[in-house]
């Protein structure tokens, strides 16, 4: 879908904001602030609260203050709350759908085609809150009854990331809340605005105080230690990178904490020589470079193309890779947005330099954007790199931007066995009209995402998370509120 006309942010330029914390709006101690940066020019995009330790601790109060009345509001009920936020949210699509932008750089349609999938794990948790079932066992023993809980968990801390401002917070609350735990909330430091929007819709839909509470800050470390050190906090959801991954998990074993992690990816997306060309090479596009320009985590990172076709799809590869529009998100038409900041710029120029030293050759792309008015911010061009080999970081790391290595393979067994080289496993793709082989190949594939002729991604309805070194537990489907539950046995002995 492409809008009519350039989309003018309303957000008038260095507004200052206030984060949420036990119902009310407030501001850090000492009135402690950091800039935003809209990364489409470096214009600052809006003034938060720096919040630290002492407001991290107050949310957390609130949060286990507000807990036992959450927690024993009948689900039905907490669900027609979570359903009011998600009708507020679609009332002010446009508004949020501003702030993605603003404050991420993704093109506005895709902005508001986030906004609306996020809302939707609001719609369809707050129907699964009704159907957290127990289960009655049936007893060894003729005096005894056996019956098995499931309870909230208490205070969950979670931790999100930037890429999708609104759908990595609405797809940890959301279920969060619907299981009847109360949630103090970091969104990434680049993108608190959109996190502040999601809370003030809840606000308003009727969330008693305490249930929600959004602390941002310039610096994690302090909020996440106290998230991890705080006994009130029963649990840890966090979306990000492996490397911070791993450090929480160290820290959070010092309570036993419950964990649930969404960690980094490496996807491969293979192309079989027998596969619907036109679809394969659309969902390779799509798939690269139309999610947040290459920064997400299910994106397409190293593309396997069969040696039969590989001439053909390689040409008209790098055909539609010049033809992306490049630019701010709030100009009409565009399908790729700026990097987030100078360092992911680096990376990008880091990963091509060091991939041509090895012997690869870029066919489009390899620079940043050095003239007026991209230079102004971080756009890098969108990239097709061959002649690459497995063992490159291009290959080995996760990208994280618009760069596409294409890989050569042979057989089945071939692309499947480097396919799974890799100690991610989050998504993967495959083409192919072969029945029998996408049998063989899905079950195959070391991942919790595959696509088999599909780059869409995941939806509400089905479970999504990491094999590998790409996470622990799932979001989204029956099992994401299973991750905010605990399960109690209860032997009753009638004498
Ligand atoms: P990141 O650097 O790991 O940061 C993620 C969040 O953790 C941010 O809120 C960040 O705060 C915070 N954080 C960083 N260090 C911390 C610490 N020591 N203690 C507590 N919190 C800390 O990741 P990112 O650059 O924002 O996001 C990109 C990564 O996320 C990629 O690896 C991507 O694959 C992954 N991701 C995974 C999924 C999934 O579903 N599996 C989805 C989206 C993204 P600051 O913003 O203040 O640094």
């Amino acid at each position: 879908m492409q809008p009519s006309a350039v989309v003018k942010a309303q957000i008038t330029p260095a507004e200052r904001f206030q984060m949420y914390v036990d119902g009310q709006w407030v501001s850090a101690e000492g009135d402690r602030t950091f800039e935003v940066r809209n990364p489409a020019d470096r214009t600052v995009a809006g003034i938060v609260p720096d919040g630290g330790i002492p407001e991290t601790r107050r949310a957390i109060e609130s949060a286990h203050r507000a807990f036992p009345a959450w927690s024993r509001t009948p689900a039905k009920d907490r669900g027609v709350i979570l359903k009011g936020i998600m009708e507020l949210m679609a009332e002010r699509r446009d508004e949020i759908a501003k702030l993605v932008v603003l404050e991420n750089g993704k093109p506005y349609e895709e902005a508001k085609g986030e906004v609306g999938f996020s809302m939707g794990y609001f719609g369809w948790f707050a129907e699964e809150a009704r159907r957290i079932y127990g289960d009655v066992v049936s007893s060894p023993f003729a005096n005894k009854r056996l019956w098995v809980l499931r309870q909230p968990l208490g205070v969950v801390g979670a931790i999100t990331p930037w890429n999708f401002p609104a759908n990595m917070i609405t797809r940890k609350i959301a279920p969060a809340m619907a299981a009847g735990c109360t949630v103090v909330l970091k969104p990434a430091s680049a993108t608190p605005l959109t996190a502040l929007a999601i809370a003030r819709c809840g606000h308003d839909a009727g969330l008693p105080a305490g249930v929600l509470n959004i602390v941002t800050a310039a610096k994690s470390g302090a909020v996440g230690d106290e998230l991890l050190r705080n006994p009130h906090v029963k649990k840890i959801g966090f979306t990000g990178s492996t490397q911070v991954g791993k450090g929480l998990m160290k820290q959070a074993a010092d309570q036993i904490k419950r964990i649930s992690f969404e960690l980094g990816g490496n996807a491969p997306f293979i192309v079989f020589d027998d596969a619907d060309f036109d679809k394969a090479l659309e969902g390779a596009i799509a798939m690269k470079f139309l999610r947040v320009g290459g920064q997400s985590c299910i994106c397409a990172n190293r593309i396997f193309v069969q040696e039969t076709i590989a001439e053909r799809f390689i040409t008209a590869f790098v055909e539609r890779t010049k033809a992306l529009k490049v630019g701010p998100g709030f100009e009409a038409g565009m399908q790729v947005g700026p990097l987030i900041n100078e360092e992911a710029l680096r990376s990008m120029q880091h990963f091509v330099e060091d991939a041509t030293s090895r012997g690869a050759r870029v066919l489009t792309g390899g620079r940043r954007y050095t003239s007026p008015p991209l230079d102004k911010g971080f756009f890098f061009e969108p990239t097709v790199l061959v002649d690459v080999n497995d063992n490159m970081p291009v290959c080995v790391e996760e990208i994280f931007g618009p760069i596409a290595p294409i890989l050569i393979f042979k057989t089945e067994e071939e692309v499947l066995r480097r396919a799974n080289a890799t100690s991610y496993g989050l998504a993967a793709y495959f083409y192919t009209r072969d029945y029998a082989r996408i049998a063989r190949v899905s079950e195959g594939l070391e991942a919790g995402l595959v696509g088999i002729n599909d780059a869409q991604g995941y939806t509400h309805e089905i479970p999504f998370g990491g094999f590998k070194e790409s996470g622990l537990g799932r979001e989204g489907g029956r099992e994401g509120i299973e991750e905010y539950l605990e399960v109690k046995s209860l032997v009753v002995n009638l004498g």
